[in-house]
């Protein structure tokens, strides 16, 4: 009989030379399980999606109770559907009051593709800045603003009017003028390996949108539900964005995302022309059930008062002569060493040993730690215990 990984070299699409292949029978909790009795301890979530562990018992329960009422039954937006107002409701509630509206999508680039609608629609600016080295999805659109010409040169024409800042410096506020009709950042890079922005940096990139009238518009695609020690990482900066996009984390494991705003910005979509922003999938009410039991669920079970206490810990266990840094916040961390043979063969070594680790897009030279915000002392005694062999062997 083939066996699954050869069907997956030859029947499903490859996005890299040298996937992984590491096959996955289930996942619960911190841990992800193959076929051949393997046990992974997580600590990639599925890149910052599954902050409450894998197949959480709440989310699996709201996922049964809505299978037992309907699945999708018509485009977003049309139908009042239980599962999305009762989420865009909680969702809100968490929010600062700015925030009145919600627009769920299928995914994180779908999200960013409607924030840059409602910016030049509402308005009536053309140019877009993002930041150099970001990243905020593979659509034509999420991939005009990566920042990274590698990523770009290829698809060539993307989006006309963007514009480029390197992130968390000051000097280049001068590029946001009058003409700009939104800034989109994320509130920590990611991709680009973990780059947490100065508290003033960020006070004055709201500052310099205010001043021009132009949308702050925040990426909290990874750093969203919980991951940086607070529900939203904006809330680390003591500003509030424009417009908020969010995914990943948000479903409990099941796709969605969603952009929120304030009513005046997103009532732009709903004439002239009508339906000018429609998805057909967005808010599946499967994916908003789990949603509202995640969301229910970091905020019954404390999930994020433990975050601070359990990076401390990653970072003290981690203190190893070879690691050059530890950045991050909260639980989105990582590890800057020298290069990308040490990342690749302690990855492997790792995942050889039950633990999961990765890297990123725009930083080869830094090790992914981004486990469930629900894993115990002990599993990060034991990663790190791993992660540590592994820094001795090949550093
Ligand atoms: N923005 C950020 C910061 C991301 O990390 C990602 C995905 O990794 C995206 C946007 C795109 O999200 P999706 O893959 O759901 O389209």
């Amino acid at each position: 009989m083939i066996s699954n990984r050869e069907l997956f070299l030859k029947n499903t699409a490859q996005t890299s030379e040298s996937p992984r292949l590491i096959e996955v029978e289930r996942a619960e909790g911190s841990y992800l399980y193959g076929p051949q009795g393997q046990k992974y301890l997580d600590l990639v979530s599925g890149f910052n999606v599954s902050n409450i562990g894998h197949r959480h018992p709440r989310v699996i329960a709201a996922i049964k109770e809505q299978l037992e009422k309907y699945m999708h039954v018509t485009v977003y937006g049309e139908f009042v559907q239980a599962p999305q107002v009762q989420f865009a409701t909680k969702l809100l509630e968490q929010l600062p009051p700015f925030f009145q509206s919600v627009y769920l999508t299928n995914s994180g680039a779908e999200a960013v593709e409607g924030s840059m609608k409602i910016a030049k629609k509402f308005t009536g600016r053309r140019q877009i800045i993002a930041a150099k080295k970001a990243y905020h999805g593979s659509t034509q659109g999420a991939l005009s603003l990566i920042g990274n010409p590698a990523y770009q040169e290829a698809y060539a024409p993307l989006l006309p009017e963007i514009d480029f800042i390197t992130f968390n410096d000051q000097k280049d506020l001068s590029h946001i003028t009058t003409a700009t009709a939104a800034v989109i950042v994320e509130a920590i890079q990611g991709e680009a390996g973990v780059r947490v922005p100065d508290v003033a940096y960020m006070q004055a990139l709201r500052q310099k949108c205010t001043d021009t009238g132009t949308l702050l518009i925040f990426d909290e695609i990874q750093t969203g539900f919980g991951r940086t020690g607070s529900l939203f990482a904006f809330e680390h900066f003591g500003i509030i964005p424009d417009i908020l996009m969010l995914a990943k984390g948000i479903g409990g494991g099941m796709p969605l995302g969603a952009f929120v705003a304030s009513k005046e910005i997103m009532d732009v979509i709903k004439s002239n022309p009508m339906l000018g922003h429609i998805t057909t999938f967005g808010g599946h009410p499967v994916s908003c059930a789990a949603a509202l039991a995640s969301l229910e669920t970091i905020l019954e079970e404390k999930l994020i008062d433990g975050v601070a206490e359990k990076a401390a810990l990653f970072r003290e266990k981690l203190n190893h002569p070879q690691v050059k840094e530890i950045r991050g916040l909260g639980l989105m961390m990582c590890l800057q060493i020298d290069n990308f043979d040490q990342v690749y063969n302690i990855s492997k070594y790792c995942a050889e040993n039950g633990v999961m680790i990765d890297w990123y897009l725009h930083c080869e030279t830094a090790l992914r730690i981004a486990p469930p915000l629900t894993i115990s002392t002990e599993e990060i005694c034991e990663a790190c215990a791993i992660i540590r062999q592994a820094l001795d062997k090949f550093c």
